[in-house]
């Protein structure tokens, strides 16, 4: 079989302390890798420089010009770290047979990108990196992000434990990916949703090479709701049960109001109160969690997510 044409997307924000030394780990293992003829000569790294106010692209534009493997992609404004991978991705998405999305801050081991190869060959159209630990992050970054993932499948939306944003597609998965029309975009959720035959790739995650980490608790947190909410209409649901409880209760507070009454132990106007504050109650938590599943419907339906993917059409 003909080794792949490889594309690395790295999204670049204010990267520039460690751009130099990511793009040259990059480019050590492409050369490698052509070497031993495990990919095309036409792979390339496509860097993509998510409107950076340092000198990200100034960097970036120097090493499209110095070395044939690198390319550049600037976007006009800081458009998030999803988006810019997603820019990146459908930039190479006919040009490459497989991708590989990677940050530039060297926390995700380049070298696993020869297992995610591995597993291409094998047939693989999606492969996970998977971080086999978590030592060398705080405590407080640990806690907070195995929270964001138990947190995510609890809510409903189906994420792949301790696998962030490394991982390959196979120019099949890119193509099927192409097609979910949404604008929120959390990656994450959308890949598993591809099907395809997956596999997973362990490697050890180090620590931020240089500079910050431009995902501080607060966009985290925004991001888990981001992915709550752009996957799941379970909360609705919930609103609708809670309604139902309510409702129920609502019956059993009835029927003690009226024992409570003809037992003569009540003040006046108090029986009627209790019951329709719990019955109305009921009744509007409900009326909202099905006013709420048609917003759904509606919600799911303006993403233009397609119906099915096609693996192959064999004729
Ligand atoms: N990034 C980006 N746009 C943003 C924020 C981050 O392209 O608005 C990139 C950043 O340059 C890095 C990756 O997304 O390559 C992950 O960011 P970071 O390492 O800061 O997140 P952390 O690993 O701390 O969660
Ligand atoms: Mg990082």
């Amino acid at each position: 079989m003909k080794p792949p044409v490889l594309y690395i997307v790295v999204p670049c924000y204010n990267e520039q302390e460690v751009l130099p030394e990511t793009s040259k780990r990059l480019r050590h293992l492409v050369r490698e890798l052509t070497g031993q003829g495990k990919i095309d000569p036409a792979s390339r790294i496509t860097l993509v420089d998510d409107g950076s106010k340092d000198n990200t692209w100034k960097i970036i534009s120097e090493l499209c010009d110095r070395h044939e493997c690198i390319e550049g992609l600037k976007l006009a404004h800081n458009a998030g770290h999803q988006n810019a991978l997603w820019a990146g991705l459908m930039t190479v998405k006919d040009k490459a047979d497989a991708a590989v999305s990677i940050d530039a801050d060297l926390q995700d081991d380049v070298e696993a990108i020869r297992g995610f190869l591995e597993e291409y060959d094998k047939g693989a159209d999606v492969v996970y990196g998977v971080r086999s630990k978590r030592e060398t992050d705080t405590a407080f970054k640990r806690l907070t992000a195995e929270g964001f993932y138990k947190f995510m499948n609890f809510m409903g939306a189906d994420v792949v434990y301790n696998h962030a944003d490394y991982r390959l597609l196979s120019q099949r998965a890119l193509q099927a990916l192409s097609q979910f029309g949404e604008v929120n975009l959390f990656l994450r959720g959308m890949v598993p949703m591809l099907g395809f035959k997956t596999a997973k790739v362990y490697y050890e995650r180090a620590e931020r090479f240089a500079g910050e980490s431009k995902y501080p608790l607060k966009k985290m947190l925004s991001f888990a709701l981001e992915g709550v909410t752009s996957f799941s209409i379970k909360p609705i649901r919930w609103v609708f049960f809670t309604g139902v409880i309510f409702a129920l209760l609502g019956i059993v507070m009835a029927i003690y109001a009226v024992i409570s009454h003809l037992a003569g132990a009540t003040v006046a106007g108090w029986s009627s109160i209790m019951v329709s504050l719990w019955i109305i109650g009921g009744v509007q938590l409900i009326a909202l969690g099905l006013i709420g599943e048609y917003v759904g419907k509606t919600y799911i339906e303006t993403k233009h997510r397609p119906r099915f993917i096609v693996e192959e059409y064999k004729h």
